[in-house]
């Protein structure tokens, strides 16, 4: 968290501050200006307009009006406020404190307005000119050969590569583990050993995941993450849940179904 779903819910909401034009900089974390010093970035933003808003994957880019670009990135736990207000006002993981300190990063409008990254854990970031090239399709426009692509012929487990953000961008722990449990595939298998009739049923779980839980409001409502902290009983077939670290996250699976 945040992930693909929630980081749209942040674009959206950024959409408001196209066409405004950057009176001030505040960057009181240097920790959370990456790629450069926060001195250089603020000289970059300072009467700038921001001509459009962008989401790749995970990353939020604000496209400015001389070409510059302004990448947020919101690791765990970020949130974005709009005119002090959030999309998202509780983020699993995060504390529902509101906290001027834990405000890294926010840009002021000339006509008083602003747009700040509020962020408990500073696992987030703010980046000049971030490298969109290195982050793979976006998992909300997947296509059934770019999933191929992805998957490849790697050993690596299943989980790790669809979470393999230059591989495909906006897959995290919790859309991962709801996307193999629909499709019906164990976390570990290695990514390149699925089957075409496989490959099929991920690539259709994949957007019907997207679908389901951006209409139910985000990364945590999924069905198999739900089940685990409620009874811990697969909801599909009854058997107890396993949970297991694969690709280095804790993952939930069924053991009797996830094959
Ligand atoms: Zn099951």
């Amino acid at each position: 968290m945040p992930e693909l779903l929630e980081v749209e819910l942040y674009r959206r909401q950024a959409e408001a501050v196209v066409g405004r034009t950057i009176a001030e900089v505040d960057a009181p974390d240097g920790w959370f200006v990456k790629g450069g010093e926060p001195g250089e970035l603020v000289a970059a933003l300072a009467g700038r307009t921001v001509a459009g808003v962008r989401r790749r994957g995970k990353l939020l880019v604000l496209d400015l009006d001389d070409g510059a670009r302004l990448g947020l990135r919101f690791g765990m736990t970020g949130r974005l406020l709009v005119d002090g207000a959030a999309s998202i006002e509780r983020l699993e993981y995060s504390s529902s404190r509101d906290v001027a300190v834990w405000d890294r990063f926010a840009l002021r409008f000339t006509d008083g307005s602003d747009l700040r990254v509020r962020d408990p854990r500073r696992l987030g970031g703010v980046v000049l000119d971030p490298d969109e090239e290195r982050l793979g399709a976006d998992a909300l426009s997947l296509t059934p050969a770019e999933l191929d692509a992805a998957l490849g012929s790697s050993t690596a487990p299943l989980k790790a590569r669809l979470m393999d953000q230059a591989r495909i961008a906006g897959i995290g722990n919790l859309l991962a583990d709801e996307m193999l449990w629909r499709a019906g595939l164990d976390p570990a298998r290695p990514a390149g050993g699925l089957s075409p009739d496989d490959r099929a049923a991920l690539h259709a779980a994949i957007g019907e995941v997207l679908a389901d839980l951006g209409e139910r409001g985000g990364s945590h409502t999924g069905d198999v993450r739900q089940a685990a902290a409620l009874d811990g009983l697969c909801p599909r077939d009854g058997t107890p849940l396993i949970r297991r670290t694969v690709g280095g996250r804790t993952t939930v699976s069924c053991p009797a179904h996830q094959r």
